[in-house]
């Protein structure tokens, strides 16, 4: 057996280490110490994939379609990506100016349009809280990630946005409904955004991984979450399977945006994912025709139970969707969210201090994929921590 030739360790990029992971690591590595926690630091859907996805995945394996698909996509999921586009966001994807693309997940979307706009020290804008990936995305891509401190109602606001702005910026990157708070943005608050960006000529990119995650009293006049999209088609709109039917292992989302982009990212895709796993793809056309309001309705209940649980106790910016919450540390406890948390694992919950996804470590993100029974009692222990 070859030894391992630590000593060649130096030979990794300065990118690998500008990267931190110490965070959210640490935090799982208390977690695993506990036999039997109430974990409520998962980032995934606990509901099973519907049926009629599972048989149409497993269809294609079992009729030999397991090749490589097209770079963008399988012609069939395009199609229904594109009808479904039309319906949602009123985009005409017919239009020769407009594009779809079969991503690798919503991560690999998100990395082959950083991949295709910017340059060594172009700036992109986030919000903070981020979700993790969009930190990284900065040194994955030689680029500068500006921050943009939403605290402490968690909107990022054309407003908020503005003074972050550069000859150097070429990204604004919005989430709603958002990782880690759960705030969905209203129609008005996007699309200033939207303008802002059109008229400093800088791409609006919307991660709308949770778009079906959202809670009624915050769907738009369209009766769906409110997205730049529906009004501008200048901007990039990134979406995902993953999280909407339960499958976030088979890695698939897509993109959707002027083609000139959209057609730079197929050919980045063509030489470092080739494509999207092909199976994924034959069951997500059955996904996109699946009605999945039942698990809404379930996750909107539970969303509710965190928002009673802590209204007297802490502060908490109403989650209007997604499957989080990010709960204020109460300051009269003296205690940072990751003393906090180490606290909570101490009884047994496990959540996430804010530091992970943040500047600050005054929050704690708290995940609502965990059944009713085991929610209503880790709530009961973290508002405890609290009274
Ligand atoms: N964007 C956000 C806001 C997310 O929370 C996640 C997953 N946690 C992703 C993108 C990545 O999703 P995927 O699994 O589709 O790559």
């Amino acid at each position: 057996m070859p030894v391992p030739c630590i000593a060649m360790n130096h030979l990794l990029s300065n990118r690998v280490h500008e990267i931190d992971v110490s965070g959210i690591r640490r935090a799982f590595q208390l977690g695993a110490k506990l036999e039997d926690p109430i974990n409520l630091s998962i980032g995934q859907p606990d509901f099973a994939v519907p049926q009629s996805v599972k048989r149409a995945t497993i269809d294609a394996i079992e009729q030999d379609h397991n090749g490589y698909t097209l770079t963008a996509g399988n012609p069939l999921l395009l199609d229904a990506i594109r009808t479904h586009l039309g319906n949602d966001v009123g985009w005409d994807m017919e239009r020769d100016d407009l594009d779809v693309i079969v991503t690798s997940g919503t991560s690999g979307a998100l990395l082959l349009s950083f991949m295709a706009l910017l340059d060594p020290g172009d700036e992109v804008v986030v919000a903070d809280p981020y979700f993790v990936v969009y930190t990284a995305l900065g040194p994955m891509t030689n680029a500068t990630i500006r921050l943009c401190d939403t605290y402490p109602d968690f909107r990022m606001t054309a407003e908020r946005v503005e003074p972050l702005l550069n000859d150097r910026t070429k990204i604004v990157l919005v989430n709603s409904p958002a990782n880690p708070t759960g705030i969905v943005l209203s129609k008005q608050e996007l699309d200033e955004l939207a303008d802002l960006c059109r008229s400093r000529g800088i791409m609006l990119i919307s991660d709308e991984i949770y778009d079906l995650f959202t809670w009624p009293d915050h769907l738009d006049e369209t009766g769906h979450c409110p997205s730049p999209a529906r009004g501008h088609d200048d901007m990039l709109l990134i979406r995902g399977f993953g999280k909407t039917y339960g499958c976030t292992g088979w890695r698939l989302g897509f993109a959707a945006g002027p083609s000139w982009l959209i057609s730079e990212m197929a050919k980045l895709q063509q030489y470092s994912f080739v494509c999207a796993p092909s199976m994924a793809q034959a069951g997500a056309v059955a996904a996109l025709h699946t009605d999945m309001q039942p698990i809404v309705d379930r996750y909107h209940a539970r969303s509710r139970m965190v928002v009673d649980a802590f209204s007297d106790v802490t502060e908490l910016p109403e989650p209007g969707g997604a499957i989080y919450a990010f709960v204020e540390v109460p300051e009269r406890l003296g205690r940072t969210a990751t003393q906090f948390c180490e606290e909570a694992i101490n009884r047994n919950v496990i959540v996430i201090p804010g530091s992970v996804f943040s500047e600050r470590d005054t929050h704690f993100r708290l995940s609502i994929a965990a059944d009713e029974g085991k929610l209503a009692q880790g709530l009961e222990i973290l508002r405890g921590m609290m009274t």
